[in-house]
């Protein structure tokens, strides 16, 4: 548990948008090349890619089931809420006639095997993820970045924009290895190669980047922490948007690395991790919720400015940290009182 928890750590989605490197890049090269060419730089990029905040260029313009849709709030939070409800019943009727503790015993027992059962599925997602890892090599780049750009096709409608280099690598961003990273500067993209579903779902992650206005806005001039969040919770929606364009086999296994990656930042922002990264996924989950699928959400998160954003989403984002951590603590008191002397 503790050698998982350390490689998977290891392993967590670091997105970032500008290597210092190309960011730098940038500036030298406006510099040297004068305010002028930097002008027209920013026109060009403005004109040629992104289209306007009020009409992207590009969009997700397909429609999913929205049955299919599957959210924090409708997997965890749901056993979650009803764990509570069960929890509060049985420590009252416990505190009010102590004979009733083999109720509270079987309700515990019963949620402890529930997580091993979760347990168990996020281990077997971790080590598949750790199995079958595609090499960096050429065949390899072609087969993710074919089926990436099929994808983009699929959900947008529109081909994948040609200057926008797609491929498999290292990327290391001041010092510290990422699963992927989109340098707007050098209008390129690199993922990490882990197994193929993974690693299509970090180029989905990218490719949702190079579209959405949050990019654009940061690399002229807006690096507020809101406007690094919208953008990471835009990419956020934008992969899980794409399992569901997916064949059934492959939209599974992509599921379920996005789901596990969820619950693992819900789990980690409620112990207190203080990560945009984090705060982005728990965001461009509420913003599912909210309207029943990732395509609308994607549309909406990738043009609305932070203060703009819909108060219920906000709310959702709180009220599922909320009920992870009032589970724990009503678990926790549970055992506790097992656990005591006498009992
Ligand atoms: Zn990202």
């Amino acid at each position: 548990m503790e050698k998982n928890q350390t490689n998977k750590s290891k392993r967590t989605r670091k997105k970032i948008l500008f290597n210092l490197v190309g960011f730098l890049g940038l500036v030298l090269t406006s510099i040297s090349l004068g305010v002028k060419k930097f002008q027209d730089y920013h026109q060009d990029f403005q004109t040629d890619h992104f289209g306007t905040r009020e009409n992207p260029a590009y969009t997700v313009n397909k429609s999913i089931n929205e049955q299919d849709t599957e959210t924090y709030s409708s997997f965890y939070g749901a056993l979650y809420e009803k764990r509570i409800k069960d929890l509060e019943i049985a420590l009252r009727e416990y505190k009010s006639d102590p004979k009733l503790k083999s109720n509270l015993e079987q309700l515990l027992k019963q949620i402890n095997d529930e997580d091993q059962r979760l347990m168990e599925e996020y281990q077997l997602v971790f080590l598949r993820n750790q199995d079958n890892q595609l090499n960096a090599d050429s065949e390899n780049n072609d087969s993710v970045a074919k089926r990436a750009k099929t994808l983009f096709l699929s959900m947008t409608g529109k081909e994948y924009p040609p200057e926008i280099k797609l491929r498999l690598g290292r990327p290391i961003i001041n010092g510290e290895e990422v699963q992927g990273g989109y340098q707007p500067t050098k209008r390129r993209i690199t993922v990490y190669p882990s197994n193929f579903e993974d690693t299509l779902l970090s180029s989905m992650h990218e490719i949702g980047h190079s579209i959405e206005a949050h990019t654009k806005d940061r690399l002229f001039g807006n690096h507020s922490y809101e406007e690094q969040l919208m953008s990471e919770a835009s990419a956020y929606c934008f992969q899980n948007a794409s399992c569901y364009f997916e064949d059934p086999k492959t939209r599974k296994l992509m599921l379920q690395t996005h789901r596990i990656e969820l619950f693992e930042d819900v789990m980690l922002s409620s112990r207190g991790r203080k990560d945009y990264r984090i705060e982005a996924m728990i965001l461009s989950d509420a913003a599912t919720t909210h309207f029943g699928n990732p395509v609308t959400a994607f549309q909406y998160l990738q043009k609305t400015p932070y203060r703009e954003l819909d108060p219920d989403i906000l709310h959702l984002m709180q009220r599922n940290k909320s009920i992870f951590l009032r589970q724990n603590q009503l678990k926790t008191e549970a055992e506790n009182i097992l656990r005591a002397p006498g009992n």
